[in-house]
């Protein structure tokens, strides 16, 4: 399998090159030359399949002639032998047809898991096969550190660096990023916020000389490998449901576009898919996007769900390039119109994203009103994430007779604000974590000042 930069410019590249690239060096994101599809017999005959069985099914086609079968099946079973639940991505049924799809059962809680505990294997292996190391270093306000963190410390080809604003993350998430010591694990807590870590890597990235050499290597969305990893359960959770005999329809609560951008990609692999609903917080750019052709950047809101908060979402480039006839020159002309001002997609593509996308925005108040609602309903307790998944769901479902399944995409206990101004009681730690406030912390502390941050990281890969 090749993959193709969006904006045309940059070589194809093999999967491990992409996997360790992350961005394409013209700006763009990598995505499959060609897709896999299959027929409605063969994804019926993958009904009795495991999780990790299936696994292997959906994504070989994707690493074949980079990494050995069987070296690929005792990845995926290693990366999903640490989730708590037999059926690694398990579904609970909220309503009549309705159904949450619990993608919360891994070692930090959230979705990301599903694709970082693999994706630092996936590195470590081709690293290991090519002789090279890579340096990872990353900015987080919350989920994805931590979840970087728990996939990458196990790999002895790869040094992780993650930076969070100092006394700005929940103590829950910076615990679960400092608790876990290990010799290529580093912590910073950087005396400013989100916005000033972000910026250090951006510009880290784009001028390693600091690192005298090393590679910096990317863990946030834009790497393909999580988008591939993410593709898995859209099929077992819909197998379970009946498809492809019936049709299924899915609500993601989404940030960057890459967990529901997985789902848009099942469907052209064959898996019947009604809808696909985009539900955001008030941080609405998407919903703006899909309903009124309007893409203008606003200003960011801190909201109860802040693993969505963004202003804009980088995966969508990758739809956009199927919008606009996979042309990268078109999608070079977009984002040069979208930096002078200019924010309307032309009308065939966005019709083409109205075409495959509904899409419902939620604000605090209702992230609440449903949280509440829904544990009085059925005592079953939503993460502020899951409450607006499920609420997009329900506004946006226009055929009821076909199950609709909501991403769960965080567990409640993560965000105790949301779960506490709904009236209900925080739930408890897991059994994995439930010492967590007792555990050993280790981060160190820098000022707000690049060249302190990438001195730090010099001196210690
Ligand atoms: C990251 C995250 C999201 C958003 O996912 P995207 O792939 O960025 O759209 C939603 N919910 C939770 C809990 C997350 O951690």
């Amino acid at each position: 399998m090749k993959y193709i930069s969006t904006r045309g410019q940059a070589p194809a590249l093999s999967f491990g090159d992409v996997l360790l690239a992350g961005l394409a060096n013209d700006g763009g994101l990598y995505i499959p030359e060609t897709l896999p599809s299959y027929t409605k017999e063969e994804i019926a005959s993958w009904a009795s399949l495991s999780y990790q069985e299936l696994a292997f099914k959906i994504m070989w086609p994707f690493v074949e002639g980079e990494i050995p079968a069987d070296d690929f099946k005792r990845m995926i079973d290693e990366a999903y032998s640490s989730f708590n639940h037999t059926s690694i991505a398990p579904m609970v049924q909220t309503g009549n047809n309705e159904w949450v799809l619990e993608l919360f059962r891994g070692p930090t809680l959230a979705f990301k898991d599903f694709a970082l505990q693999l994706l630092g294997r996936l590195m470590d292996f081709v690293l290991e096969k090519r002789g090279e190391k890579l340096v990872i270093m990353g900015a987080t306000s919350g989920d994805t550190g931590s979840a970087a963190i728990e996939g990458c410390r196990h790999s002895e080809h790869l040094d992780i660096f993650i930076l969070h604003p100092y006394q700005r993350v929940s103590e829950v998430q910076r615990r679960q990023m400092t608790t876990i010591i290990d010799d290529n694990v580093f912590n910073i807590a950087v005396k400013g916020n989100f916005d000033d870590c972000q910026g250090m890597v951006k510009t880290s990235f784009a001028d390693q000389s600091f690192l005298k050499g090393a590679k910096l290597g990317a863990v946030n969305s834009i790497n393909w490998a999580r988008i591939m990893a993410q593709i898995v359960y859209y099929f077992s959770s819909a197998l379970s449901v009946g498809a492809p005999h019936r049709k299924v329809s899915f609500s993601v609560p989404t940030g960057n576009f890459g967990d529901i951008f997985a789902g848009y990609l099942a469907k052209q692999m064959g898996l019947p898919i009604d809808q696909l609903v985009v539900a955001t917080n008030q941080n609405d750019i998407l919903h703006r996007t899909i309903a009124e052709n309007d893409m203008s950047r606003q200003s960011l809101n801190v909201t109860l769900s802040p693993s969505m908060d963004i202003m804009v979402s980088s995966n969508f480039e990758r739809l956009l390039f199927d919008a606009h006839g996979r042309d990268g020159d078109k999608i070079n002309d977009l984002m040069q119109r979208f930096n002078q001002g200019d924010v309307t997609l032309d009308d065939s593509a966005w019709q083409f994203v109205k075409d495959n996308f509904d899409s419902y925005k939620v604000d605090d108040e209702g992230t609440c009103d449903v949280i509440a609602n829904v544990f009085s309903e059925t005592q079953y307790l939503l993460d502020p994430h899951t409450a607006i998944g499920l609420e997009a769901a329900r506004k946006c479902w226009k055929d009821k007779s076909v199950p609709m399944i909501t991403l769960a995409t965080a567990h409640p206990v993560k965000f105790p604000e949301a779960v506490e101004k709904a009236g209900c009681e925080s739930p408890s730690l897991p059994e994995h974590m439930k010492d967590l406030f007792e555990r050993e912390e280790s981060y160190d502390v820098l000022d707000n000042s690049i060249a302190d941050v990438q001195q730090f990281v010099a001196d210690r890969i």
